[in-house]
């Protein structure tokens, strides 16, 4: 299964629109298979890829079709060249294969709908280096630090581990001067990227606080997709509910589970905002308390544009807390599971930083279709325990041992035993 989504990824590379004048030695496709072969891999570094290319090079080659090494300078800025359009539309072939294999159904929540996480990271910082993209921050001494964000869009759900990229989109200088402006905008990018990947799909969309304005609200709606965005209490809505609540006019009902207190308050029909007088939204609240100390362990505030009723509001609260997902499971993974996505790979005058993002996403996608779908890959990361520990296996067998798939190395590690050959001397 993984080695079909990295024969999707490779026929994706395929189509992707060659511009270079320069450097042609090398076909575009071999390029950006090597490169992802090396976020597959998670090797820390290009000159790591380097130094192990003529040990690894016919393993390489089966497994991902790289068939030859440029040197760094060609292959980086040839994929600086790349438009990160290119590679943002190979989320969708890969999110297909979940569709046909009911996967996405079987994550539906509140009946129909697939829930998408957006959040900003960093990707990539450097005290030096600058291209058109990079986001600036100048510091009282007058130095600048030059970093890279984006935004990821991850379909999550709240039982489920796994996590799904469908989207991801660089946040860029031009953006805007604050460093809201310049999420909010790169969000108004990735909205209709969604939408393209899970064309047929009922989305909600799941926001923090910063996304809680009529703007994105609107911007959502062009696209059909709903919404549950946390506002932090500090929204005009925000303000209406408490008015309501101490009027007694917020429906209000609480349960007890496991030594806690939990609660749910809510009402349809509020006032957005000021300036946003005609558009309605719902508000919803929640909160756990301990019943043994009667002390607060939990409390936050949402609005969506689902109807609540008593019969959706636990499973609402469900979707708008599976949220952190989008750090815990997915941000956090890549910066600490071995994915290095804040590494240095090289930063291009271009799109480089960029596009060595997305394939890093891509990577992590299919990764993650492994560990929801594929009981061998399920097998090795239990045996492994940690993805850290599981890539370094698959590093090893890689190096040393002829493969014809990565099936066949999963399937290796989870043997558990040496490779049966007489002991070398
Ligand atoms: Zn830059």
């Amino acid at each position: 299964m993984i080695d079909k989504m990295i024969a999707l990824m490779r026929s994706g590379f395929e189509r992707v629109k060659d511009t270079r004048r320069n450097n042609l030695t090398y076909s575009m496709p071999n390029l950006l298979s090597l490169a992802f072969a090396m976020f597959s891999l998670k090797d820390s570094s290009l000159s790591t890829f380097r130094e192990q290319f003529d040990v690894r090079a016919k393993n390489l080659e089966r497994i991902y079709g790289v068939t030859e090494l440029p040197g760094d300078t060609a292959l980086r800025e040839s994929i600086d060249q790349v438009s990160p359009k290119d590679l943002q539309c190979l989320f969708k072939p890969a999110i297909d294969y979940l569709k046909s294999e009911n996967v996405i159904e079987q994550r539906w929540v509140l009946g129909k709908y697939t829930a998408v996480s957006v959040d900003g990271t960093g990707y990539y910082c450097s005290g030096k280096k600058s291209c058109p993209q990079c986001m600036v921050k100048n510091h009282r001494n007058g130095e600048k630090t030059y970093y890279h964000q984006l935004l990821g869009a991850v379909a999550i759900h709240p039982k489920q581990s796994t996590v799904f990229p469908v989207a991801c989109e660089a946040i860029v200088k031009q953006d805007g001067r604050e460093k809201n402006d310049c999420e909010l905008n790169a969000c108004k990018r990735i909205i209709p990227q969604i939408r393209s990947v899970l064309p047929d799909e009922e989305i909600i969309g799941v926001f923090d606080a910063l996304f809680a304005n009529g703007p994105h609200i609107r911007a959502l709606a062009e696209e059909a997709i709903r919404y549950i965005i946390g506002t932090k209490g500090q929204t005009f809505t925000d303000i209406q509910a408490k008015k309501l609540e101490q009027e007694n006019q917020l429906e209000t009902f609480s349960w007890q589970t496991k030594g806690k207190r939990c609660t749910v308050k809510f009402k349809n029909g509020l006032i957005l905002n000021g300036q946003n007088q005609e558009l309605l939204t719902n508000y919803f609240e929640y909160s756990e308390t301990s019943i043994n100390t009667k002390e607060s362990t939990f409390y936050s505030t949402w609005i969506t544009d689902i109807s609540i009723t008593q019969a959706n509001i636990k499973e609402l609260v469900e979707v708008a807390r599976a949220r952190w997902k989008i750090e815990n499971e997915t941000f956090n993974t890549l910066k600490n599971q071995g994915y290095h996505l804040e590494h240095n790979y090289g930063h291009g005058k271009k799109y480089l930083a960029t596009n060595f993002a997305i394939l890093t996403f891509l990577a992590f996608l299919i990764d993650q279709i492994a560990q929801h779908m594929d009981k061998i890959f399920q097998k090795a990361k239990q045996i492994c325990k940690t993805f850290k520990s599981l890539w370094e296996k698959v590093r090893f067998v890689f190096y040393l041992i002829p493969a014809m798939s990565m099936h066949a190395i999963y399937k290796f590690i989870i043997t558990r035993k040496q490779i049966d050959m007489p002991a070398i001397e």
